[in-house]
């Protein structure tokens, strides 16, 4: 609706970060916009729909979303972390990012085996970070569902990265 589309329009453009030629997509005035902020985990909840048990979300802005998403529905909350900050890893994979490399994490008792899983993300870009997740949970024994996002950078072909996984995004630019 009409509403939401204004909170998204408070998304703004950065040019020529982190690199030069690169137009960053900053949500912080998204963020920090109480009314827009509900929009978007209101419409984050409806892409995500019925029949989920847990959301899942990489560090640091996916955890927001998720965390105020998973308080609105009841469900708990995967969180996938960057290297080096957990005592107790299941799982760890390494992915290209479109300039370098990452890694991420999924602590112990993150998921059950067979839990229908959705992975809640600020921005899918080149669709690296949500394809490593969902090929972490995978590992852990959960079925990933859908892919919730507020933005997709289409440009970047993030989703042909995601195979069969229903991907909604909020806005694709
Ligand atoms: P991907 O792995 O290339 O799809 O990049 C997605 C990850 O990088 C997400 O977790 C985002 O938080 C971050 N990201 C990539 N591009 C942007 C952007 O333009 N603005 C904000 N975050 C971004």
């Amino acid at each position: 609706g009409n509403a939401l589309d204004r909170a998204l329009d408070l998304i703004t453009e950065i040019p020529d970060f982190p690199e030069p030629g690169v137009l960053f997509r900053d949500l912080t005035p998204l963020f920090g916009d109480p009314s827009g902020f509900a929009q978007v985990i209101d419409a984050l909840g409806e892409a995500v729909g019925d029949g989920v048990e847990r959301l899942a979300a990489v560090e640091a802005r996916g955890f927001v979303l998720a965390a105020a998403l998973g308080y609105a529905r009841g469900l708990g909350v995967a969180l996938v972390r960057k290297p080096g900050k957990l005592p107790n890893v299941a799982g760890r994979v390494d992915y290209d990012l479109e300039y370098g490399t990452a890694t991420l994490e999924l602590p112990i008792g993150s998921v059950r085996p067979g839990e229908r899983v959705a992975v809640v993300d600020d921005v899918l870009a080149t669709g690296g970070t949500v394809a490593a997740t969902t090929e972490l949970l995978r590992t852990a024994g959960a079925e990933v569902t859908g892919v919730a996002v507020v933005l997709e950078l289409t440009g970047l072909a993030g989703r042909a990265r995601l195979g069969a996984v229903p991907v909604h995004a909020l806005r694709s630019v």
